[in-house]
């Protein structure tokens, strides 16, 4: 089945369920918490998002087609690459990171 993409959009990457977290970059980390999503303690905290939701996300991960290697979602979700998240996949721009 193929799909239309939005412009600059080069691969939809499937999430896919995890049994344990993946754990996060520093990098990811520190991008969580400049944007404010993350406090010092390192507790997630992302608007419109319950804990519930965010405890789900923890538990989801892509298979990075650019950094080839499974990614947890929020880090995915804080990359550059991010573009959006449509049901059960997300739109990545693709560029080198
Ligand atoms: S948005 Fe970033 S982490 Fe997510 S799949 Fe694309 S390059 Fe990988």
């Amino acid at each position: 089945m193929s799909e239309t993409l939005p412009e600059g959009v080069k691969y939809v990457v499937p999430i896919k369920q995890v049994e344990k977290p993946i754990k996060m970059t520093d990098q990811a980390k520190t991008e969580l918490q400049s944007s404010g999503m993350m406090d010092d303690k390192g507790k997630l905290k992302i608007k419109g998002v319950s804990p519930k939701m965010v405890k789900r996300m923890k538990l989801e991960a892509v298979d990075c087609p650019v950094l080839k290697q499974d990614i947890g979602f929020l880090q995915c979700y804080v990359c550059p690459n991010y573009f959006s998240r449509p049901v059960g996949k997300v739109y990545c721009k693709g560029d080198p990171l």
